[in-house]
């Protein structure tokens, strides 16, 4: 048996108890004054004192600055790709083992750092507690279960495998902990060297997980933290010869602009997703609401995994008395500031633009507001949930990611028209299903084109393990090997089969 096979995951934060409650008053109480300066850490050293600078706003009150980091040079990235190339504390040199007890040390920083974690999520990215507490335990299963995963690949009999070298890590401002934490843990598990690129609107939380890894073991040679400009520097990152692959959560757009401009690069990306969850009239319906709900407008919608259409049986469609109780969870849904405990849809990363923007402002022919999105206060980022009745097959709300809290209501007969709106949008990342009955749950599981299939649950919220993570279509490139499954880290390592005659 694998050492992973009896893998126990990090549990969250228990809130039922008042000590946890406390506790998360001492977070919002330690973060709510912070300013972090922050490095750039390039070949073991922090540089770049004289270097442009950018700030970090604050989503929640964006005239608040909450740090500032240093830009990376053109000089910096070539140097931090050759530093990591040169892999002089010796890495990829160490057995499985030893990476694997640096990895749980790491893990163990992780956990001591959970209140520090969770506030730089807030300051930075307006996550509210409850949204960014499982982003640490996930963070703390991705580092032990990579880990563990990357020895048993390691120790496999009559092959030898090595790292594939150099891994930068470009990651997303949505799940600004967990996410590039498992790109990091997954390179450096598969005996890589590692470059982190963090999203320039989460930079902080990067910044407080880095220096989990340092402390834990790791050197500052061995991960480099790399903020730069997306563009010309993130393009020489990105594009270096000695950079073996790139792993790459976010837009489907950032994706192919990276594919354009070198078609041959080693990418490994998961991108974005318009996700649709089909209630038929076979469902539990209040179960269906509060499972939706929690889909669509969990950190306002902006999730690759988030639920962005339902699919409603035409019995449930036209039903009034659901229609009802729909909207009024969705209104009773509290809209604030993510340092208010009370808050349960905090702000978006930044004001609504481009497609968002048109989808919170604009209707299409044939929709209605079921309920009306509305901007709160000044704050610019704080926005209300938006319910689009009567969207149209084949229409833009029905084809388009928005990637913040709008959601598209549409109206169907039979489930394999339902199924066949599903795989239209050409995206395939999650896909929900809320019905009680075997012959709708078999139809639907054969004939959706997605990488997770969730049945009457959540659509968001994968688990290490449980729900290994990705898409397929338009919503993964590369290998497409999910998150959090028992294979991910083979993609960054290379294998030698050894053949013996006795
Ligand atoms: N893994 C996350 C989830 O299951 C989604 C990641 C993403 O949005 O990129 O909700």
């Amino acid at each position: 048996k694998h050492g992973w096979a009896r893998f126990e995951n990090e549990p969250d934060t228990d809130w039922s108890l008042p000590q946890n409650a406390e506790w998360a008053k001492g977070v919002i109480a330690k973060w709510e004054q912070c300013y972090v300066e922050v490095p750039l850490v390039v070949d073991g050293g922090e540089v770049g004192n004289n270097h442009s600078t950018r700030d970090c706003m604050d989503p929640s009150n964006p005239n608040v600055l909450v740090g500032r980091y240093r830009l990376a040079q053109s000089g910096d990235i070539t140097h931090a790709v050759e530093c990591a190339a040169r892999d002089e504390d010796g890495w990829r040199a160490m057995t499985a083992r030893q990476r694997q007890v640096i990895l749980k040390k790491v893990a163990e920083e992780l956990r001591k750092a959970r209140m520090d974690l969770m506030g730089s999520a807030l300051a930075n990215c307006g996550k509210t507690l409850m949204e960014s507490d499982p982003e640490v335990s996930e963070a703390v299963d991705f580092v032990e279960f990579y880990a563990d995963t990357a020895r048993s690949f390691f120790e496999l009999p009559n092959v030898t495998a090595t790292g594939k070298g150099v891994v930068v890590v470009v990651s997303p401002w949505n799940f600004p902990i967990a996410i590039p934490c498992g790109g990091v843990a997954a390179a450096l598990a598969a005996g890589n060297t590692v470059i982190l690129k963090p999203a320039s609107d989460a930079v902080l939380p990067a910044w407080e997980f880095c220096q989990c890894f340092w402390r834990g073991g790791v050197s500052r040679k061995t991960l480099q933290f790399v903020p730069c400009s997306g563009g010309k520097e993130g393009a020489q990152l990105v594009q270096h010869p000695a950079v073996s692959a790139v792993i790459l959560t976010g837009g489907t757009e950032t994706a192919l602009t990276m594919l354009r401009a070198k078609p041959d690069l080693p990418l490994s990306a998961e991108t974005g997703g318009k996700n649709a969850t089909i209630v038929t009239a076979m469902s539990d319906r209040d179960q269906a609401i509060k499972n939706v709900l929690h889909s669509a407008f969990s950190h306002a919608g902006q999730k690759c995994s988030a639920t962005s259409l339902l699919l409603l049986e035409a019995e449930v469609y036209d039903d009034p008395e659901f229609r009802r109780t729909f909207v009024e969870a969705a209104e009773s849904l509290t809209v604030g500031s993510a340092w208010d405990l009370t808050t349960k849809m905090g702000p978006l990363i930044k004001a609504p633009s481009g497609d968002l923007e048109n989808a919170l402002l604009t209707l299409e022919d044939g929709e209605s507001w079921a309920l009306m999105p509305r901007k709160l206060n000044k704050n610019d980022c704080l926005w209300s949930p938006g319910i689009k009745w009567g969207v149209k097959r084949g229409s833009y709300t029905h084809l388009t990611e928005f990637f913040g809290p709008v959601l598209g209501v549409m109206r169907f007969e039979k489930l394999h028209e339902a199924i066949a709106m599903v795989n239209q949008t050409g995206f395939g990342l999650t896909s929900g299903l809320e019905s009680l009955d075997d012959r709708e749950q078999v139809e639907w599981r054969a004939g959706i084109r997605a990488g997770n299939l969730y049945i009457n649950r959540s659509t968001v919220g994968a688990i290490v393990l449980r729900q290994p993570f990705g898409g397929m279509n338009k919503s993964a490139f590369g290998p497409g090997l999910k998150a959090g499954g028992p294979n991910y880290v083979a993609q960054f390592m290379s294998f030698a089969e050894e053949e013996k005659e006795d």
